[in-house]
């Protein structure tokens, strides 16, 4: 994986900010893989960059339903596998069909997908540097 770039991002501000420039880079049919521990701002990211999109409804972490569908154009798809255990639970959520679509597709916890191939186009890598900053780093896949 080719790296991209990284930032240091001082507040929520910053991030909405950022979020809002990378939008302009991302298009339909791209998979964008968000890593980082709990509470690094996964779902703050999905939230300003599906807003940067043009969605304006509510955009809330997918952990229980795995996914949610934002009506949008392009369609957004927001993942979150943190419960996902196996390949089979991945089919059973249908994910073909949301890695392979015209839609943006925003997964966090990407990795719980291990070796299964999900189409990711970026990954942004947030990192906790204290209880305000982050430093995001973009690969390019
Ligand atoms: P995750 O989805 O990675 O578990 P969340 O987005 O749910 O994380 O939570 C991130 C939390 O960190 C939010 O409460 C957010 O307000 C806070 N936060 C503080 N500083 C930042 C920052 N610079 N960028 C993003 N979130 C931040
Ligand atoms: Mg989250």
């Amino acid at each position: 994986m080719k790296k991209e770039f990284s930032c240091l991002l001082a507040n929520e501000q910053e991030t909405m900010h950022w979020a809002f420039s990378f939008a302009k880079i991302i298009k339909g049919g791209d998979v964008i893989a968000l890593e980082g521990d709990l509470g690094a701002g996964k779902t703050t990211i999905c939230k300003w960059l599906c807003k940067a999109l043009g969605f304006n409804g509510v955009v809330s972490s997918p952990s229980y339903a795995i996914v949610n569908e934002y009506q949008n154009e392009p369609f957004i798809y927001h993942l979150d596998l943190y419960r996902i255990k196996n390949e089979t639970d991945l089919q059973d959520i249908g994910i073909d069909s949301f890695i392979y679509s015209n839609a943006i597709t925003l997964i966090e916890w990407a990795k719980m997908a291990k070796s299964f191939p999900l189409n990711i186009k970026y990954t942004v890598a947030i990192k906790i540097i204290n209880e305000n900053t982050r430093e995001i780093t973009v690969f390019n896949s």
